[in-house]
């Protein structure tokens, strides 16, 4: 799209044509990531002082921060732990000390019985009377009335070297270049938008925001709620919803192979499976089908909670690319993931014909060469892997699917990068990410626009939740005793160790401590350990072995959490679940529950905080795995929950998105008429909230 946005813009004018701001200043700003007269306009404070009026001493309560004014009753010096200035003043309603640890000879000289002060600070309880400490002050000349503050004073968010004072000269000056030309700073919600939404216009929201009124609420102006606030907020969402369209939009208009060859290995592979595919699979599976015979890429979402089952449609979809002579990658976040994924694949799909290799960062030398080359001469049909797969010297004859497992930690980089891998003659792959993390609807309609999302809401029949208790580490030996009476009915049980310790060695020398000790208190029981450093091969013999039954009980760190997949295993014990965030806590209690059989998790805490307690009640409540995550969205935030890409993509000025998300909505709606109706605004919003990620926005 083309605008023609001429350059007398705020959004185009350096820091330092504000007077006061130079070079030293525009690198700090830099810090901040404020470069223009814009950026310093949508730099909102993060409070705000109220210094509107004097307060009579006689009403102050410690904790306020005011505005006082008296006059010096007593000054005094006192040599106590620590040297100190104390001044005494009254107002007739009461008296007040001020107390200075650092001051000059000139300092104390000024303040002297009979001067007057206007001061102002924080409240505090002193030893004899309230007290403020180190005030800012000046002082009052007879007859010099000079007025208080007229709006609210702003504390904004800084960098070293910045001081509020500098920040308030500097926004004064911002807003009088505003004052004299209001148009520099473009309105770019039409105003059909700003009518419906009942939205202030953002001239009078800027200047708002930098200098309230005295008479406003200061509470809601914390809690992000004032409708000046919402405005920027609103103005912020649509801009990054407007963007991630316009990535769809685009990447919508690339080709990508038809995936058209016909159903015969579909139908194949569903003969020969032992179970019928519940409705929502089969749902998703046709969305899904339908769009890989289009010309143009699927770019497609499917979350689905632990265990629904989307191994298979992913496998379903892989023969889809397959029987049309197009190759298929299956990527997953961790090794003992892609192993999973490579057994089921090559048990589904080798009775087919169909030949899958597999590629890690352990494959090295000739090994890793003969892989390459089977992909490269197409002998490969489907290849599953880690990141390994995204590395230069990996080659395709003509890749037609690409199948991101757990997304959340991959990037939208990386999926971009994984997509130009297999583009060839302009054409690209169609892709499909799973995900065993719930997504919030809001959450995903912010972050995820540029997909299209299907949703797996529905269990294989016979799968019962997975009841839940929360005990204190002391009850070990009636914990230990369970597992022995779950273990001699022929079941099988996980422990997981948790543990604090960054350094994944200690990880795993506390599960081999825990391993041995179990295995002395549980003599009749097979004891079989599993973490993060062992060689691939040990550790798939022991998923191996812990499958078929072999072991009874199996010690493991948190490497399970994804997807393993053992149907008898029916009792799960979580140590120190308090250190865990909900969804971890969900992925790995949906390794049992997979059977028949009534599962148990048992979240054998240490030490619970406040918030620890809340998390565990939530385990212990439902199973639901969009109710978990709507919890855990508002108990630690979008980052956690969404991982890398809003952490490194979606980074919101103002808005926050559990805060505003009754916005998106709206957002979205508006979103949609502004690429309707108002074309020539999308550019320009994206631009004033994106800036240089514009990029990745116009592919
Ligand atoms: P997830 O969605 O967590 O990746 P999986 O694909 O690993 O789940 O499936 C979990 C288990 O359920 C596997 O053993 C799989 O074979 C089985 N399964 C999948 N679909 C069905 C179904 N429709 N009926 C019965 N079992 C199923
Ligand atoms: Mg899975």
């Amino acid at each position: 799209m083309s605008v023609n946005i001429k350059n007398n813009n705020l959004g185009e004018m350096p820091v330092t044509t504000l007077q006061g701001v130079g070079p030293r200043n525009a690198e700090r700003l830099g810090r901040l990531g404020i470069n223009t007269v814009q950026d310093v306009l949508f730099h909102l404070p993060s409070r705000y002082q109220d210094r509107t009026r004097v307060v009579p001493i006689g009403s102050l309560r410690p904790g306020e921060q005011v505005v006082v004014e008296g006059e010096v009753e007593l000054s005094d010096i006192r040599f106590g732990r620590r040297r100190s200035l104390l001044v005494q003043i009254a107002d007739g309603s009461g008296s007040l000390m001020l107390r200075f640890f650092h001051f000059s000879a000139a300092q104390k000289a000024n303040l002297v019985r009979g001067v007057r002060l206007r001061c102002f600070g924080e409240v505090r309880r002193g030893p004899v009377s309230l007290e403020l400490i180190h005030p800012e002050y000046s002082r009052l000349e007879e007859g010099d009335e000079s007025a208080v503050e007229e709006t609210l004073t702003p504390i904004y968010p800084t960098t070293e070297g910045m001081h509020q004072l500098s920040w308030r000269s500097m926004t004064e000056r911002a807003l009088a270049v505003l004052e004299e030309q209001p148009g520099l700073l473009h309105e770019w919600l039409p105003q059909e938008l700003l009518d419906r939404y009942n939205l202030p216009a953002l001239l009078e929201t800027v200047r708002f925001l930098h200098r309230p009124p005295p008479d406003v609420s200061q509470h809601q102006l914390l809690e992000g709620d004032h409708p000046a606030q919402r405005r920027l907020a609103f103005e912020e969402l649509l801009a990054h919803q407007i963007s991630l369209r316009k990535l769809r939009h685009e990447q919508r208009k690339t080709a990508a192979p038809m995936l058209d060859g016909g159903d015969r290995l579909g139908k194949m592979l569903l003969a020969a499976l032992p179970f019928k595919l519940t409705a929502a699979q089969q749902r998703v599976v046709g969305e899904i089908s339908s769009d890989l015979k289009q010309r143009h890429p699927m770019m497609r979402l499917v979350q689905g909670d632990v265990g629904s089952g989307k191994t298979v449609v992913a496998a379903l979809a892989a023969v889809q690319a397959v029987e049309a002579h197009h190759q298929v990658v299956l990527m997953a976040p961790t090794e003992l993931l892609a192993e999973q994924h490579l057994r089921n694949f090559q048990g589904w799909l080798e009775p087919l014909g169909i030949k899958v290799a597999w590629l890690t960062g352990r494959h090295k030398g000739k090994k890793r060469e003969q892989v390459l080359s089977q992909l490269v001469d197409g002998s490969a049909a489907v290849i599953v892997g880690t990141h390994a797969l995204f590395q230069g010297d990996v080659q395709f004859k003509s890749l037609g699917l690409a199948i991101i497992d757990e997304q959340h930690r991959f990037g939208v980089h990386q999926r971009l990068a994984l997509r130009e891998k297999g583009a060839e003659n302009g054409r690209v792959p169609h892709q499909l990410i799973m995900t065993a993390t719930p997504i919030p609807r809001t959450l995903a309609m912010s972050a995820y626009a540029d997909l299209d999302v299907s949703v797996i809401d529905e269990l294989p029949p016979g799968r019962k939740p997975v009841a839940t208790v929360v005990i204190p580490d002391s009850r070990r030996e009636e914990v230990i005793s369970r597992v022995r009476s779950a273990c001699k009915e022929g079941r099988q049980t996980y422990w997981v160790c948790t543990l604090i310790e960054e350094s994944e060695a200690l990880q795993c020398q506390a599960a081999e401590d825990t391993a041995a000790l179990l295995a002395e208190a549980l003599p009749e029981l097979n004891v079989g350990l599993v973490h993060g450093r062992l060689k691939a091969s040990d550790k798939e013999q022991i998923m191996l072995d812990f499958k078929s039954g072999k072991l009874d009980l199996l010690v493991a760190t948190t490497v399970i959490e994804v997807g393993v997949d053992v149907p008898n295993a029916s009792l799960m014990i979580i140590e120190n679940p308090e250190r865990l965030g909900l969804a971890q806590l969900h992925q790995l209690r949906g390794r049992v529950g997979r059977g028949a059989a009534e599962s148990h998790c048992v979240l054998m805490y240490h030490l619970l905080s406040e918030s620890a307690r809340e998390r565990l009640s939530i385990m212990r409540a439902t199973n639901d795995g969009f109710a978990i995550a709507q919890k855990d969205l508002e108990l630690r935030g979008p980052g956690e929950v969404l991982g890398t890409r809003q952490t490194g993509e979606m980074q919101l000025r103002i808005a926050d998105l559990v805060h505003h998300q009754s916005l998106l909505p709206e957002v979205q709606q508006a979103a949609e008429t502004v690429l309707e109706r108002y074309p020539a605004h999308a550019q320009p919003l994206v631009r004033r909230w994106l800036g240089q990620k514009t990029e990745y926005g116009s592919v």
